[in-house]
């Protein structure tokens, strides 16, 4: 392919997208408009911006200065423009749809978050400036972590973290403190098969030695399996809770009063909190730390305005480890943030500092403004709704799909399923790729590990029924087509402005750079564009 200094090429039927329909000229379909690169687009000389020449006065540089052209692609203002609009068209955003990604909670963001965090009074202020041109900044980060320790039944919190993995490891570094303190070193942290991914990769971050227990046959922690490892050597149990096969852990106080007997503490991961947020506090089931992730249960899902923000519940026996800084109310009414142990008046024994400042602010502005513009009863509906929406998909789809635990009870916020019946070699990455030519995210694939081709999906609380009716029929249709065996789903998507792509090659050797084509076909190092490893 050759790069046309018009910045416009034609297209070469079937080198594009799809086989659906007659090939257009120009790639596009309808309003589906065909983009390529940025740098196939290149017109050379083009500029949006129009500067006179530097008059270069000698070396500043030592000799380091560049001598060759930058090589970044010339385009006009309007060009770029449309560049970027017309990729951005091609995105799938829980604006457009239903987005059943399990695990991640992926609902709708109220757009008053938005309006709260874009006030200028929030969006303005700086880390850096005088804590008494702050006080009402201090005042949001207080008044969320009050409603934090009271939804949890916690003693304290840190409100630092930024993402939930962020807020594993620094609920990990709090019980590595503790145990130090007491002159306990500790070495394993036991994880069930039914953790999110990230318990072990954080346990690990931190130094420990992972050990797995496994799940019983109901999908849940193996409570025998768990005691009968419990010994001097476990720093922490980390257990997710609703743990990643959609299910409540029921056995969370005895698995907290063996761990605590045995000397260890007890993780809990959070980020599913959306699914029982005012209806059970983590702090009455012996938890000693957990995460929240403010991006899933408080709404703005990834992608949705901002950020992670991952604070971190704690037990009155990890407070005191807590990483600074932190917001104090002082007696007079103002708030103070604490970046010294020795400028609190208090026994801190800190195990130091998770970020620079005082975690994600944007995140903070928008989970309050959800806190309080549903109060205590709305957050409580929206653990009863993300539960009922999920248990109607659950029973919706499991005459048609396998439903590995739909004997254990009803799920929790997410209801899982499994490619077992699908013939002729059909699996769930088929299902997903039908599921995108009807018009949806596909949901979790392969994740849980402990079901055979695993489809996790939650449709979060903010889907009405006919939302879900639309999801269920179309799930319903290719899973009838995949017990049938239908050879066609092996060809999906065929609407997509991709069709199948090797998602596997692109994650192990991600293609980073651009190389310029030449004319032999060949392919030339693109001095330009060299931005990262390839
Ligand atoms: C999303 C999630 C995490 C990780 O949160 P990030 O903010 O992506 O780091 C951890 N555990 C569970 C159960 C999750 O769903």
């Amino acid at each position: 392919m050759t790069v046309n200094p018009s910045g416009w090429r034609p297209s070469t039927p079937g080198s594009v997208a799809n086989d659906t329909g007659p090939a257009t000229v120009t790639g596009n379909r309808a309003l589906q408009l065909e983009e390529p690169l940025i740098f196939e687009l290149d017109r050379g000389d083009a500029t949006g911006v129009d500067i006179e020449p530097v008059k270069v006065s000698g070396d500043r540089l030592g000799g380091l200065e560049r001598k060759s052209a930058i090589g970044l692609p010339g385009l006009s203002e309007p060009e770029t423009v449309r560049h970027y609009t017309r990729l951005s068209r091609q995105n799938y955003a829980i604006d457009l749809g239903l987005f059943p990604l399990g695990s991640c909670t992926m609902k709708h963001n109220p757009r008053l978050n938005e309006k709260v965090a874009r006030m200028a009074g929030f969006a303005d202020v700086h880390p850096l400036q005088p804590q008494e041109t702050v006080q009402g900044a201090f005042e949001v980060i207080d008044t969320l972590a009050h409603w934090l320790i009271e939804l949890t039944g916690m003693h304290s919190v840190a409100m630092s973290p930024k993402a939930g993995a962020h807020g594993e490891l620094c609920g990990l570094l709090c019980i590595r403190a503790a145990l130090e303190d007491r002159g306990d070193a500790r070495e394993v942290v036991l994880v069930p098969a039914s953790a999110h991914g990230t318990n072990p990769a954080t346990a690990a971050f931190a130094g420990y030695r992972v050990e797995n227990i496994p799940a019983n046959a109901a999908g849940r922690v193996d409570l025998d399996a768990l005691k009968a490892r419990l010994g001097p050597d476990v720093a922490a149990v980390m257990i997710t809770n609703p743990n990643t096969c959609g299910l409540f852990e029921p056995d969370m106080v005895e698995i907290s009063r063996a761990v605590h007997a045995a000397g260890g503490f007890v993780y809990c991961d959070g980020a599913n909190f959306n699914a029982i947020v005012g209806r059970v506090r983590p702090g009455d089931l012996g938890i000693d730390a957990m995460h929240i992730n403010l991006h899933k249960t408080f709404s703005t899902p990834h992608g949705g305005g901002g950020p992670g923000s991952g604070p971190v519940v704690l037990s009155e026996a990890l407070s005191p480890f807590a990483p600074l800084p932190f917001v104090a109310k002082e007696a007079d009414g103002t708030f103070k943030l604490i970046e010294e142990e020795t400028a609190a008046d208090r026994d801190l024994k800190s195990f130091g500092r998770m970020t620079a400042f005082h975690g994600q602010m944007g995140m903070f502005t928008r989970a309050l403004s959800y806190i309080l513009s549903h109060g205590a009863d709305g957050l409580r509906q929206v653990a009863e709704d993300a539960v009922l929406n999920a248990n109607y998909v659950l029973r919706q789809l499991s005459d048609v799909l396998d439903a590995p635990f739909a004997d254990s009870g009803p799920c929790m916020h997410e209801a899982i399923f499994s490619d077992k019946g699908f013939d002729g070699g059909l699996s769930t990455i088929d299902l997903a790729k039908a599921l995108i030519d009807e018009g949806f995210h596909p949901m979790t694939m392969y994740f849980p590990l402990v079901v055979h081709g695993a489809m996790l999906i939650e449709p979060t609380e903010t889907e009405s029924k006919a939302a879900l009716d639309q999801f269920i029929a179309a799930m319903r249709s290719i899973a009838g087509k995949a017990k049938a065996g239908d050879q066609s789903l092996k060809a999906a998507p065929v609407y997509a402005p991709r069709r199948r792509l090797d998602e596997t090659l692109a994650a192990r050797k991600p293609v980073l750079t651009y190389r310029n084509p030449v004319p032999d076909g060949s392919e030339a190092d693109g001095a330009a564009a060299s931005v990262g490893g390839g």
